[in-house]
């Protein structure tokens, strides 16, 4: 069987040719990287589980309406992808002030943002992926005015929807990072959300402690980092559940059992 071939290699992923034309398959890698790739290290089991907690949450935005690349998983480390031009900005969403802008504007790491704010990144390796706005996007032709409105719509329905979802599972969503494509049909383009949803790219604390449980962990070297990537997994209910509890709150078991 010829090797397939390979589009494209990231810093947490790689991008392969799909088995049917417009389809990519998108491999989860363990490795990790930080402040733009300075500091390198791996993440045990990582790709696995950022690839099912991605796949969760690509699934469930598809049936609330918001278009993605993601069609299906093929297996632990792998989905297959829709093919999209990736739009160069990286599209921030904050709710608690935290990281790059807590630093940036002096203010308190963990202080409620009185509104939701989006930023926009230019996404650009070898200029550290510097923060841009609205007037440069559209000065440099980056993405054109429909393609960011569409673009700010989605991201503040993604921010809805992944605030209450996390607080279900007794995590605070402080901040996203994610990408959109242009998704070409004939001569028009179609912008749906692309790239993944992972601890790679969410601050996620626990609502009680504020332990952080996401790709922190590894920047500022607390340890725990692939515990914490599977403490999110087992709270969106993602790993295998434990059997007692699976017989208490599987419904279909106990209809089996009132013998119904
Ligand atoms: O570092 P900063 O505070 O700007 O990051 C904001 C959010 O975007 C964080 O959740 C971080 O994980 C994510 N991010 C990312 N990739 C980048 C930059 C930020 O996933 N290149």
């Amino acid at each position: 069987m010829a090797r397939r071939r390979q589009i494209y290699e990231g810093k947490a992923k790689i991008l392969y040719e799909g088995p049917e034309p417009g389809t990519l398959i998108q491999y989860f890698k363990d490795d990790a990287t930080a402040f733009n790739a300075q500091k390198k290290g791996t993440i045990n089991g990582k790709g696995v589980l950022n690839n099912r907690i991605s796949e969760h949450i690509f699934t469930l935005l598809n049936s609330i309406g918001v278009p993605n690349h993601f069609i299906r998983r093929l297996n632990m480390r792998e989905q297959l992808i829709r093919q999209v031009e990736i739009i160069p900005i990286e599209v921030v969403v904050r709710n608690v002030a935290a990281g790059s802008l807590a630093k940036r504007l002096g203010i308190e790491e963990g202080t409620q943002l009185p509104r939701t704010i989006i930023e926009y990144y230019y996404k650009d390796d070898a200029l550290g992926d510097p923060l841009v706005a609205d007037e440069h996007i559209a000065c440099f032709g980056w993405a054109s005015q429909d393609e960011m409105n569409d673009i700010a719509d989605m991201a503040i329905r993604v921010n809805d929807f992944l605030c209450g979802m996390f607080a279900g599972a007794g995590i605070r969503l402080v901040d996203f990072k994610i990408e959109f494509g242009r998704l070409w049909e004939n001569d028009y383009a179609r912008t749906i959300l692309a790239d993944e949803i992972s601890p790679d790219g969410c601050r996620l604390w626990d609502m009680k402690s504020n332990e952080k449980l996401d790709k922190d962990r590894f920047r500022l070297d607390l340890g725990g980092e692939a515990e914490a990537y599977q403490e999110i997994a087992r709270r969106l209910h993602l790993m295998p559940e434990d059997e007692t509890e699976r017989q208490v709150l599987d419904m279909a078991t106990h209809r089996k059992r009132r013998g119904k």
